[in-house]
């Protein structure tokens, strides 16, 4: 595939080379970086998250979001530029077209789009940079968004204890095979007893026992998730209709983009599909995907049904499938997040191996594949599509 970025300095320059485009169909465009800490350009001049926002004056807000895990922002990314470029720009053809049949062209009038726009890229600036999927403090941000602060001390996964030391090997990576089979056999047992179900759900659900190991949820707010949170306060006061997307890589069949609602959504997944003429759709809550404590999306939920102010939100995780969900794709994830992690913490014995590692990692992540790509961009055209028409964006 061409045009795929591969360094977050890349994304970078791509996301603002989005904002001319951009103008074209808002008067008010505005750009900002927002550094990790506060006041702090950080060791890293590139650490900051990347926000867009177009508009301001409309009901309806749509937000599109990525690279809250890091190396899964370079699919993302590449879908908002699809978004701008291509779906924009297709509206906007309909819009001119539809104007002059009416004959009704009104060059006065001040946005293209009766809704905001607004932009959240390299959410997690310095996974992006370093192509992982945590933080700087190896924290899975997509289990750091408790409403209460409070739940990070009373939040325990017990049962992860069983899975640590199984999955969090403290050895250097000795050979990507050995290290593999290694992870499948340790993990054998326990997967048989339980069930790759539950299994499933000790792994993701985030646990605080750890701070090397996987699904690390951190024992405090990051600084990411500070900002982001207080990028999001405003978003149901300002606007009536609010839309948020957050574009995700990993989960799901092979060569499909699954729409993964929050267990808080009211609409069930069958009705959303018929109404977002969309065939995969999936919620948190219903067997069909594992719980996890301080979800972004749930955090957004409950916000949202705090405020309790007459408006209507929609929050959705996109997930771009790559290994597959059936078992044994599940279990090629379990390795590359393994392997990744350990040859983090604990390095490879050699620079070959080292390699190995990273292109599985990158494969489980953020696939080269054109086949792959062309249908992930189907996808997600579709998705959008049905999404905006059924909330009257377009
Ligand atoms: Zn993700």
């Amino acid at each position: 595939m061409d045009g795929i970025p591969n360094t977050h300095e890349e994304i970078q320059k791509n996301m603002e080379n989005l904002i001319p485009l951009l103008q074209k169909y808002w008067k008010k465009v505005s750009y900002e970086k927002i550094p990790l800490e506060k006041n702090t350009m950080n060791e890293e001049a590139s650490l900051f998250i990347q926000y867009i926002r177009c508009g301001g004056e409309n009901e309806r807000s749509l937000i599109l979001m990525t690279g809250l895990h890091g190396i899964e922002g370079f699919v993302g990314s590449v879908m908002i530029e699809y978004f701008v470029k291509t779906i924009l720009d297709q509206l906007y053809r309909d819009y001119e077209r539809k104007d002059s049949i009416d004959n009704n062209s009104d060059e006065n009038h001040g946005s293209v789009f009766d809704f905001n726009l607004h932009i959240i890229a390299g959410a997690n600036p310095w996974g992006q940079k370093n192509k992982r999927r945590v933080n700087e403090n190896n924290v899975d941000l997509n289990r750091n968004f408790m409403n209460d602060p409070e739940n990070f001390l009373t939040n325990k996964n017990n049962s992860y204890f069983l899975l640590d030391p199984k999955i969090n090997s403290s050895g250097t990576v000795k050979s990507f095979g050995f290290e593999s089979e290694m992870v499948l056999l340790r993990i054998l047992g326990l997967v048989l007893k339980q069930g790759i179900k539950k299994f499933e759900n000790i792994l993701l659900k985030g646990q605080q026992i750890n701070r090397k190991g996987l699904y690390y949820q951190g024992k405090e707010y990051q600084p990411a998730t500070e900002n982001l949170i207080k990028l999001f306060n405003p978003f149901f006061e300002n606007s009536s209709h609010t839309v948020f997307l957050d574009l995700h890589t990993g989960f799901g069949p092979r060569y499909e983009m699954s729409l993964v609602n929050s267990s808080f959504e009211s609409l069930s997944s069958e009705q959303m599909k018929r109404e977002f003429n969309y065939p995969r759709i999936v919620k948190t809550s219903s067997g069909d995907f594992y719980q996890i404590d301080g979800d972004m999306i749930d955090y957004l939920y409950r916000k949202w049904k705090i405020m309790n102010n007459g408006s209507s939100f929609y929050g959705t995780t996109m997930e771009f499938g790559t290994f597959g969900d059936n078992v044994s794709g599940l279990l090629r994830s379990l390795i590359a997040v393994c392997l990744e992690n350990q040859a983090f913490f604990h390095g490879s014995r050699t620079g070959k191996i080292q390699e190995k590692v990273r292109s599985f990692f990158e494969k489980a992540y953020f696939p080269k594949e054109t086949k792959w790509w062309n249908k992930a961009i189907n996808d997600f055209d579709k998705a959008c599509i049905g999404i905006l028409k059924y909330y009257k964006f377009i």
